[in-house]
C-alpha cells in the first residue's frame, strides 16, 4: 500500500513527449518521470517505465526495446502509450473511487483523432470523466497568468517533440503555432554535427547531456568545453574529444532559427490590440527547452519583445492542469471542446 492509497484521486496529467507529470487533487505533483517505456519485443509486455526505462535507453539487448511513445507530440504508439499511462497511474498507487476524474493536457496542434486516442487511453486507464486542455493554456494558468481577462498573453512552450506558441485571451487561444521542432531536434542536430565534423557517433542521451551542459542560443560570457565520449566512425573504436560551446551553438543554430521564425510568424498573425498587450507584458517562455542558455535573449533580440523564462519551466503545465482540476467549474471555458470532450 502506497502513501496515496487512501485517497480518491482525481488526477491532472501532463503527458509530455519527454516527461510525464501527475498531480493529485489536493496533494500536488506526485510523479515526474521521462515518458519512456521498455518492453519485450516479442510479447510487447512492458518491462519498465519512466526513470527505470531511461536507464536502459541505448543499452538494451535483442529482447528489450525502449521507446518514447509520444515522441512527436502525438501518440505514436497507441498501445504502448496507454500501457505507460496505466503503469504510471498504478505507480502512484492511487485508489480510484467512482467519479474519478482526469484532466489531461495535449499539444494544441493535435487532431480530433489524436484527441480521441488520448481520451481513450485515459478511459482505459480507469478514468470515468476525462477533460482535455491545450498545453499552452495549461502552461499559462500554471505560471499564474490571468487567462480569463480580455488581455493578450503570449506563451512559448519548448518541449521535447513540439514547440507550441500561443496567444491567449478571454479563456481561449486567439492564435497559435505548433511545430514539431523542439528539444529532440536539438539533440539530433548535435548528433549530426558530431558525425559530420568529428567523425564521431554519440547516442541520444549523450547529445542531450551536451545540450543541457554547454548548449546555447547566444554567445556565452565564458565559452565552455566538454569532454565527450563516442565511437570513431572511421576505425570504430571508442574515443574522447573536447568539444566547445561555440561548436554546439553552431550545431543548434538551425533548430533555434526555426523556433524563432515560428515565434515571428505567430506575432505577425496576432491582432494589433493583442500585440500591444504582448509588447507591454512580454512573452512567457516555458517547457524544458526554455532552459537552453540564451534562448530567451535570442527571442528578445529577434522580436524586440521582452521574454521571461517562467519560474519552473518543467512543471508549469502540470501545475496549470492541476489548478483547472481543483476548480473545474471556474475553468470550464478553458477546456477543449469537441464531440465528446
Ligand atoms: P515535454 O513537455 O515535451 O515532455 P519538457 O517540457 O518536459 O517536454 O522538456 C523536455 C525537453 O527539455 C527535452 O528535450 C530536454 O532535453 C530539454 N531540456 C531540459 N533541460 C534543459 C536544459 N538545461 N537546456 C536545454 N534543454 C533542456
Ligand atoms: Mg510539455
Amino acid at each position: 500500500m502506497g502513501l496515496l492509497s487512501m485517497f480518491s484521486a482525481d488526477l491532472a496529467i501532463d503527458l509530455g513527449t519527454a516527461n510525464t507529470l501527475i498531480y493529485v487533487r489536493g496533494k500536488g505533483i506526485v510523479l515526474n518521470e521521462p515518458s519512456i517505456v521498455a518492453f519485450n519485443r516479442d510479447t510487447k509486455k512492458i518491462v519498465s517505465i519512466g526513470n527505470e526505462a531511461r536507464e536502459m535507453v541505448g543499452k538494451t539487448h535483442n529482447e528489450i526495446r525502449t521507446i518514447r511513445p509520444l515522441r512527436d507530440g502525438v501518440i505514436a504508439d497507441f498501445e504502448i502509450a496507454e500501457g505507460m499511462l496505466r503503469a504510471f497511474i498504478k505507480k502512484i498507487n492511487a485508489n480510484w473511487l467512482p467519479g474519478r476524474r482526469i484532466v489531461i493536457c495535449v499539444p494544441s496542434g493535435i487532431t480530433e483523432v489524436e484527441k480521441r486516442a488520448v481520451r481513450d487511453s485515459a478511459e482505459h486507464a480507469g478514468a470515468r470523466e476525462v477533460h482535455l486542455i491545450a498545453e499552452p493554456m495549461a502552461a499559462a494558468i500554471g505560471v499564474g497568468l490571468d487567462v480569463e481577462a480580455p488581455v493578450g498573453n503570449m506563451i512559448i512552450d519548448v518541449g521535447g517533440g513540439t514547440t507550441e506558441i500561443a496567444v491567449i485571451t478571454l479563456s481561449g487561444i486567439a492564435n497559435e503555432e505548433s511545430i514539431r521542432f523542439a528539444g529532440d531536434e536539438m539533440n539530433n542536430a548535435i548528433i549530426q554535427y558530431l558525425k559530420r565534423n568529428h567523425n564521431m557517433l554519440v547516442g541520444e542521451r549523450t547529445a542531450e547531456d551536451i545540450k543541457c551542459k554547454i548548449g546555447s542560443a547566444m554567445p556565452l560570457e565564458e565559452e565552455q568545453t566538454m569532454a565527450i565520449k563516442g565511437r570513431d566512425l572511421v576505425n570504430g573504436i571508442p574515443k574522447t574529444i573536447d568539444i566547445s560551446s561555440v561548436e554546439i551553438r553552431e550545431a543548434l543554430s538551425e533548430a533555434i532559427t526555426t523556433i524563432v521564425n515560428a515565434v515571428r510568424l505567430t506575432l505577425e498573425q496576432t491582432e494589433p490590440e493583442l500585440s500591444s498587450d504582448i509588447l507591454d507584458r512580454g512573452i512567457m517562455l516555458t517547457g524544458g527547452g526554455a532552459l537552453l542558455k540564451g534562448l530567451d535573449e535570442r527571442i528578445r533580440l529577434e522580436s524586440s519583445i521582452p521574454v521571461h523564462v517562467v519560474e519552473d519551466p518543467l512543471t508549469a503545465v502540470v501545475l496549470g492542469t492541476g489548478k483547472v482540476l481543483e476548480d473545474l467549474s471556474r475553468f470550464s471555458k478553458v477546456l477543449l471542446k469537441g464531440r465528446n470532450y
